[in-house]
């Protein structure tokens, strides 16, 4: 049986851990939102608990070239050490001697965290190179960044090769694939998705992989005038993705023939500018004046779709209704949270994932009111594409 962080024996030995510690700070280096760090904490703490030291490696932002301050992982010292309850000590470089040198210190039970990953190109790079000078620094390689599952770099999957009988998936990883799978595999019917967003072309292969799994698919948000364009309907000023007007119309023959349901809105709150206090009203969602936007799905459309969510056993939910961030335009967003949050509460199991379905979720304060929320917006939808993720595929690889 592959071995896991409850059953391998860290005694003794330096973890090198991949975290996603890639958390948004302001100007004073402060960090406005901590939950990445806070999930990784319990992975953090079985190996310190079962007498192992932790070697912390990740990355923060996009930096381009080098070093650059405002993207420094030494700004996170202080929090981890008040989270850990002990002393954390920094390299300020992820390869060379400082790091070899502190990583060779470390007792059982104490915490070093590395400098950002990306301040080298080869981590982004894949380099083998730089693969081994990192995992040089461990005795075992446990991945704990979903968030970055599905990139090739360098310590979120080439590195695995080196560690061929001591690599593990730590506790996020090992929930969000659980999770996910729970839905597409051991799936409870009806199942429903709930696609929305701005674009069809960020759903298009989603879209795909879904139509034979889902009893009902529900489309919402910006891209539900490129479906209701594609039907013929009027759009007005929507957004509408012309060129994708085909792959539309296909996915709906398609469901047809599958007898999977496809539900499109009835009705649209347009507004006659993209602004909060633009003028608005509500019109059936394929006769859009011109010069009128379709901003949300509209009442008749959230009580259509809530009855189909209420009924349903399995839930995805990737994407808003509408532009939820202007609160004239978010009443969709929140009743469809709302509905998700009943049926889960009913027994169905319900996965939200994407980042503007989950900052939806939490501002209805929702978050625990539903079956699971991805940490990982871009591995999870790759997942749902039904993609083979590289930091999954090189860790279950024996
Ligand atoms: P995505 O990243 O593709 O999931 O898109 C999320 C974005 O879609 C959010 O910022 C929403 O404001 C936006 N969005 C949702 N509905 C609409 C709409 N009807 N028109 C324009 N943008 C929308």
């Amino acid at each position: 049986m592959k071995k896991t962080i409850d059953s391998y024996d860290f005694s003794g030995k330096r973890a090198l851990v991949r975290v996603d510690f890639n958390v948004p700070l302001n100007e004073k280096y402060d960090i406005t939102d901590t939950t990445r760090i806070d999930a990784a904490i319990p992975t953090i703490k079985k190996i310190l608990n079962s007498r192992g030291a932790v070697i912390l490696m990740s990355h923060l932002g996009r930096p381009k070239e080098g070093p650059e301050e405002k993207f420094s992982l030494k700004h996170l010292v202080p929090y981890l050490k008040q989270k850990l309850g002990r002393e954390v000590m920094f390299a300020d470089d992820c390869i060379g001697e400082d790091a070899v040198g502190k990583a060779r210190q470390l007792k059982p039970g104490s915490v070093l965290l590395l400098e950002n990953l990306r301040f080298h190109k080869e981590e982004t790079g894949g380099d083998k190179t730089f693969a081994e000078k990192l995992a040089g620094l461990g005795d075992v390689y446990v991945n704990d960044a979903f968030g970055t599952a599905h990139r090739a770099h360098a310590s979120t999957a080439i590195i695995a090769g080196y560690f061929p009988q001591d690599k593990l998936f730590g506790y996020i990883m090992v929930n969000e694939i659980r999770h996910i799978n729970k839905v597409l595999k051991d799936t409870q019917h009806p199942f429903t998705a709930i696609l929305g967003g701005a674009k069809v072309s960020g759903k298009i292969e989603i879209i795909r992989n879904l139509i034979d799994k889902v009893d009902n698919l529900i489309i919402g948000g910006g891209m539900m005038f490129t479906f209701i364009k594609a039907m013929g309907g009027k759009t007005g000023n929507s957004l509408v993705e012309n060129d994708l007007l085909e792959v539309a119309r296909e996915s709906v023959k398609k469901a047809k023939e599958l007898g999977t349901n496809l539900y499109l809105p009835v009705d649209t709150v347009i507004a006659d500018k993209f602004a909060n206090e633009a003028q608005k009203k509500i019109c059936h969602a394929d006769e859009v004046p011109d010069g009128w936007m379709g901003l949300d799905i509209g009442p008749e459309t959230c009580r259509i779709f809530s009855e189909i969510i209420k009924r349903s056993r399995t839930i995805l939910w990737n994407g808003p209704m509408g532009v939820f961030e202007m609160p004239n335009f978010e009443e969709g967003t929140r009743k469809i949270a709302e509905s998700v949050a009943e049926a889960s509460d009913k027994g169905a199991f319900s996965l939200i994932g994407g980042g503007d379905s989950v900052a939806a979720i939490n501002k209805y304060g929702l978050a625990r009111k539903v079956g699971y929320v991805s940490t990982g917006g871009g591995a999870m939808l790759e997942y749902i594409e039904g993609k083979e993720l590289p930091g999954i595929k090189a860790i279950s690889d024996q």
